[in-house]
């Protein structure tokens, strides 16, 4: 007994000596294990070895060298977050730790129409190797970025594309998605991409069609003119013959939030069509942009130097106001724009700030407060936008193609990572989906969240060895408990990570246990397949 008693001491002790005996890497005991494909939990042990899930069953005999206890819990495939932002810290911080403190285990990334790898034809393959390169935590898929494609080949400017132009462009679009690019983004609302024309989109999506991967756009108008910009899109993918992904849907602005079920009717009858179309959205009531999306996209022709030059050109500057305003009238006044960052130093003191009471605060014109941060930062001014309904989120949320995405970047509350005052999505999306919505609103069930947070979105971008529990499969395994799961960061304290989260496992290895991060990043690209 006691030799016994002193054995096992030993192995507590030793590390290394426990791993030589245990027949797994890791085992999670008795959490009810969701599939991702929309099942309710069972009750299981799941084992991981060598990156895989080796073993689902009622009782796994063998040891883990890491023994999870889950009892109570749910054990869910890793997050895949069909719409983020996060890649563009990995290279300051590749533990992406608002991401894996979510569950999120894959980003999408190369969204609204932006990516990079669009400066020659290889180097969409050189940018996945070089974020391969930076270790990250996460595993990233990404598109290829319409508006960047443009960019690159059109320049900044409003005009056609000549036929050579297009040919580029596509041929840049095809190259991206041989290297691994999982769909092609659109970002409508943005300058060069605002410039494509339905004729020049349909062309450049052409090359999705064979590979059945998506047209992802964040579409021309999300308010007034949102029916119209759904027909546009459905449109592309009409024409191309392409799945499309419609980027964070919303009705943007109280006299739009009627229009939900229209917006309803087109998806379903597309489908009817034939037309695969879904979409995504984040659970927050307001959305978040540049500060410049406040203002027309003709006023923006040619880049922001043409932009704030047009600012105080007296033969443009009062319509420019005027249309600016009727924006900001439709998402409910000053009272509803938050600022959350400036790149000059001197109006750090707007970071956080509504521009109504900000420009109050300055006894200022707030109109006027707007264009002098726009100048001093050159720019480079992010907002968020108050003017969504809660009621439509469920709705949008509980649809059956409707996936969660997070649209936000990757932040932690230490390091370089921690600057601005975010829109809280990029640190509270997916845990407030399962807190929220689920747990209090039951807008829809944790079997539905975790399957459109999971599985739905992997086979949506061709990753078809992801987003499932299965004997075989990569190991990208959370666990977390269903009663206490939630976001914790908010419009005026952003960094705050989520809470609720026993563990979070990227590929067989263990990057969050019990709020304590690990390891070096164990993330992957990831190629449709
Ligand atoms: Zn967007």
């Amino acid at each position: 007994m006691t030799s016994r008693r002193d054995f096992l001491m030993t192995v507590a002790a030793t590390p290394a000596l426990l791993r030589l005996r245990a027949d797994h890497a890791v085992v999670v005991r008795g959490g009810t294990v969701y599939d991702g494909l929309g099942g309710e939990g069972v009750v299981r042990d799941v084992a991981i070895a060598n990156g895989r899930i080796v073993a689902i069953a009622p009782r796994v005999a063998e040891r883990g060298a890491e023994e999870i206890d889950a009892k109570g819990m749910a054990v869910a495939p890793g997050f895949i977050d069909i719409h983020s932002h996060a890649d563009g810290s990995l290279a300051d911080d590749p533990r992406a730790e608002s991401v894996i403190r979510q569950g999120i285990t894959t980003i999408v990334a190369g969204q609204d129409g932006s990516s990079r790898g669009v400066d020659g034809p290889d180097s969409f393959a050189a940018y996945l190797t070089s974020t391969g390169a930076l270790k990250p935590a996460v595993n990233v898929a990404a598109m290829i970025g319409l508006g960047s494609v443009r960019g690159r080949v059109v320049g900044q400017d409003d005009r056609p594309a000549t036929s050579a132009e297009l040919s580029r462009m596509t041929e840049l679009v095809d190259r991206a998605l041989q290297a691994g690019a999982c769909g092609a983004s659109s970002g409508l609302e943005y300058t060069p991409g605002a410039f494509a024309s339905l004729e020049e989109l349909i062309a450049v999506c052409r090359p999705l069609s064979a590979r059945r991967l998506p047209y992802a756009t964040h579409m021309r108008n999300e308010d007034d003119r949102l029916l119209e910009s759904i027909d546009e899109s459905i449109a592309v993918a009409r024409g191309a013959r392409c799945p499309l992904q419609i980027s964070h849907l919303k009705t943007q602005g109280p006299r739009n939030w009627g229009k939900l079920d229209a917006a309803f009717a087109r998806v379903d009858s597309a489908r009817k069509e034939g037309i695969d179309v879904a979409f995504d959205r984040y659970p927050y009531t307001a959305y978040a942009t540049g500060l410049t999306n406040l203002f027309p996209v003709w006023s923006r022709d040619g880049g922001t130097t043409a932009f704030l030059a047009r600012l105080a050109d007296p033969a443009v500057a009062p319509r420019i106001r005027t249309e600016t305003l009727a924006k900001v009238d439709l998402i409910g006044g000053w009272g509803n724009v938050h600022i959350t960052s400036v790149r000059a130093a001197e109006d750090r003191a707007a970071e956080g700030k509504r521009i109504g009471a900000y420009a109050t605060s300055l006894s200022a014109d707030p109109y006027e407060v707007t264009i002098g941060l726009l100048r001093r930062s050159a720019g480079n001014v992010g907002m968020v936008g108050f003017a969504m309904s809660e009621d439509n989120i469920d709705r949008i949320l509980a649809h059956p193609q409707g996936m969660v995405c997070s649209d936000g970047g990757g932040f932690a509350i230490d390091g370089p990572t921690r600057r601005g005052s975010p829109h809280p999505r990029g640190l509270g999306t997916f845990a407030r989906v399962l807190g929220r919505y689920v747990r209090e609103r039951k807008a829809l069930t944790l079997a539905q969240a975790i399957h459109k947070m999971s599985a739905l979105p992997a086979s949506r971008i061709g990753l078809r060895d992801r987003g499932q529990l299965a004997v075989g499969r990569p190991a990208d395994v959370i666990v977390f408990d269903p009663s206490t799961v939630a976001d914790r960061a908010t419009y005026e304290e952003p960094f705050q990570y989520a809470v609720g989260y026993r563990a979070v496992i990227v590929n067989g290895v263990i990057a969050l246990r019990d709020g304590v991060r690990r390891g070096e990043g164990n993330g992957v690209m990831l190629r449709p397949t």
